[in-house]
């Protein structure tokens, strides 16, 4: 099976695996990991902050961002399809009780002037406006950079206006390599930053939250009270350190795949890319009616040994990652090729909710 549902699918590589097992260990609850304490002292020095807190997930460490600037009664500014808003529970209002105000970008991307206005006078009717989260890449915007300036722009006007700012930078590192910005230069602006290591780096396991020392000191507690308190993590800790030194690089790889991927269906009849350019490692595109939903397309590749994602509707998600060779993206746009000039079952099998399965 050639997998491009998603770059979570990545197995661990034989030199990241010795990493993990040879790493020294503690009871991280206790503060006494010695390699998680390493991975967190790493990834604060490559964000530029004062300290960073390692979490199982790109959700818990989202969902600690939003409480440790919010409470009860607080709203935050966020993107449509941004993850914290479409994938995570609205956790915000479950753990937080926070309300949010979503704002359809451009595939994801926001302007400053969207923002402008949508602070709430300081009145006993309202919410108070409080936070703006901001998603860098954009996952449902097919892998988008918002760029450097616009970032700027919105968290200059929040900060100006006593707003707090987090970006959900599950993929940042991609952004870094498609524009050379670096990590520090992007987060400077935030003041906090989620990271995953489990997507495009390649880890099996883990997220981690960075931000100035009192933020994430309450951040710690909040990890334990949302039931992230791990004890000898420094098993997993050590792959997430293996894949921040060495797979940030080969990002480039995954770029150049996915720009190939897209040429490819660029040519095929009946698909079109959403957006029409590809940025980074992900590539959404437009299935045609003709050709059945996008469940049913996803159904018939699946036959011929092909995985994508669909994405609701008629879109589809593929992802290129640290597991696919370029051979691999040539013989999938094969495989997209055959199938989409095959019509003749168009329409008549759904696979078993690949929703499900198309928001990581
Ligand atoms: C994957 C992802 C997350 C977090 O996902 P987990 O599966 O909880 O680790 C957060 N934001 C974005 C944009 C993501 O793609």
């Amino acid at each position: 099976m050639l997998d491009l549902r998603s770059d979570t699918v990545t197995r661990p590589t034989p030199a990241m695996r010795a990493a993990m097992a040879s790493a020294e260990v503690g009871d991280d609850v206790f503060g006494e990991d010695p390699s998680v304490l390493r991975l967190e002292a790493r990834l604060a020095e490559i964000l530029g902050k004062e300290k960073a807190l390692f979490v199982p997930s790109g959700t818990m460490s989202n969902q600690i961002g939003v409480r440790v600037h919010c409470a009860p009664g607080d709203e935050l500014l966020c993107e449509t399809n941004c993850h914290i808003y479409q994938y995570e529970q609205g956790g915000f209002a479950q753990l937080s009780g926070v309300a949010a105000r979503p704002i359809d970008g451009e595939f994801g991307v926001l302007r400053l002037e969207q923002l402008v206005g949508l602070i709430r006078p300081d009145n006993v009717h309202h919410v108070r406006t409080r936070l703006v989260c901001l998603e860098n890449t954009h996952n449902r915007g097919g892998g988008r950079v918002q760029p450097i300036d616009e970032v700027a722009r919105i968290c200059d006007w929040a900060h100006a206006n006593g707003l707090a700012t987090h970006l959900d930078g599950a993929r940042l590192f991609n952004a870094v390599i498609a524009t050379g910005v670096a990590a520090h230069e992007w987060a400077r602006h935030f003041d906090t930053v989620s990271v995953c290591f489990s997507k495009g780096l390649g880890a099996p396991v883990g997220s981690a939250l960075a931000g100035p020392r009192d933020l994430i000191e309450r951040a710690h507690r909040h990890r334990k009270l949302f039931g992230g308190g791990m004890r000898q993590a420094g098993v997993i800790a050590a792959g997430a350190l293996y894949a921040l030194e060495n797979h940030v690089e080969r990002l480039a790889e995954d770029h150049a795949k996915a720009q190939r991927l897209a040429e490819g269906i660029r040519q095929i009849d009946g698909l079109e890319l959403r957006p029409p350019q590809v940025d980074t490692n992900l590539v959404i595109y437009r299935v045609d009616p003709k050709l059945g939903t996008a469940a049913d397309f996803a159904a018939r590749l699946k036959r011929r040994g092909l995985l994508i994602s669909a994405f609701g509707g008629q879109l589809m998600r593929a992802v290129t990652h640290l597991d696919l060779t370029m051979q691999d993206v040539d013989r999938a746009v094969e495989i997209l090729r055959d199938v989409s000039r095959d019509t003749s079952t168009a329409g008549h099998d759904s696979a078993p909710s690949p929703y499900a399965a198309a928001k990581s």
